[in-house]
């Protein structure tokens, strides 16, 4: 069985259509999902599709791509993570790949956005769900200014090359991979695939984005998180039913969820 540690199917594509989503999950053996918040506007929809599925958690948190969003404060981010299906503080985290003509200076607020989610993660003591996108040298010093790996988290859909997973891991963070792993060209992500201790290690599809093969270009949905299992398992010559239980059984740690006795 697999688990998708990642996915945003209250997003259109996925929301109207999610008996389906949820049955493509059961026949590809995805037992559960975490729906990732990316802004206040739109978590009453995350909050009532993990309310609706016993099998589906929520996050609560504002996506540094969302500029204009109503930004939050860490009482805030405290109340709402109070849901009984709230396990985790994101996604958050830095986003310096469109600058739009400012400088990495002019990105204060997304660094004190990033800043008022760890407190919030240390006041909740819930994981961080940390996106991180050609910014990883500020990403991980705000990390470690703000002793993130005390609650710990997750470097979510991480691309970046083996040692910068080497920084995050020694500040207590597991590492998840996407369907990028599965595309031809990722070879540093391959190589994180296969040198991730196996018990830091997590899957996800991110989805609607981000297909793996071969899917690759369509759309995506957490039942496809299953390819992404099948090809690291590959890459690192192990049984797919060892990487799946493996993995399932760092998401219930991680999101410190009492693992499902039978499933
Ligand atoms: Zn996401």
């Amino acid at each position: 069985m697999f688990v998708d540690s990642h996915c945003h199917i209250n997003f259109e594509g996925l929301a109207d259509r999610l008996p389906q989503v949820l049955e493509n999950m059961r026949s590809h053996s995805v037992t559960h999902a975490l729906c990732v918040s990316v802004d206040l506007e739109t978590l009453p929809l995350v909050l009532e599709i993990a309310r609706s599925y016993d099998n589906v958690y929520a996050s609560v948190g504002v996506h540094p791509d969302h500029e204009d969003a109503q930004e939050p404060s860490v009482t805030e981010l405290v109340e709402l993570a109070a849901h009984p299906k709230v396990v985790a503080i994101g996604e958050t985290g830095l986003d310096y790949y469109r600058l739009e003509g400012r400088t990495i200076a002019d990105m204060e607020w997304q660094r004190e956005r990033f800043r008022t989610h760890i407190r919030a993660a240390h006041a909740t003591n819930k994981p961080l769900i940390v996106h991180t996108r050609s910014s990883w040298e500020d990403t991980l010093r705000l990390m470690e200014e703000e002793r993130a790996g005390v609650p710990g988290g997750v470097m979510h859909c991480f691309t970046e090359p083996w040692h910068v997973a080497e920084m995050a891991l020694a500040q207590n963070f597991y590492i998840s991979l996407s369907g990028i792993v599965t595309f031809k060209s990722a070879t540093d992500v391959q190589d994180v695939a296969r040198r991730v201790p196996l018990e830091r290690l997590l899957i996800e599809t991110d989805s609607p984005y981000l297909a793996p093969v071969p899917y690759r270009g369509k759309p995506n949905e957490p039942a496809y998180v299953s390819y992404v299992g099948r090809f690291i398992a590959q890459q690192r010559e192990m049984a797919e039913a060892d990487l799946a239980s493996a993995t399932t059984q760092n998401f219930f740690r991680l999101f410190r969820i009492p693992e499902p006795v039978s499933t």
